[in-house]
């Protein structure tokens, strides 16, 4: 009997002990990968700083044209 208890307090005591340290990986939060923001034809062409809206970008926006993305196929 005495045993028996001796066994639960010891498995207890090594549960206690054996808790999980989740700080095992301290890696920092991943962040998602930022795409490489595309300027539109317009800015592209002007050399101006495209916010790479969609469907369309402040610059063209404010100069009411079309504003469009070349498609990203570019080869890889
Ligand atoms: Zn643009
Ligand atoms: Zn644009």
């Amino acid at each position: 009997m005495l045993a028996y208890l001796l066994h639960i307090i010891l498995n207890v005591g090594t549960e206690i002990c054996a808790m999980p340290s989740t700080s095992a990986s301290n890696k920092q939060p991943e962040r998602a990968p930022r795409r490489t923001l595309m300027a539109c034809e317009f800015c592209r062409g002007r050399k101006l700083k495209c916010d790479g809206n969609r469907p369309s970008c402040a610059n063209c926006r404010r100069r009411q044209i079309a504003c469009t993305y070349k498609p990203v196929n570019a080869n890889k």
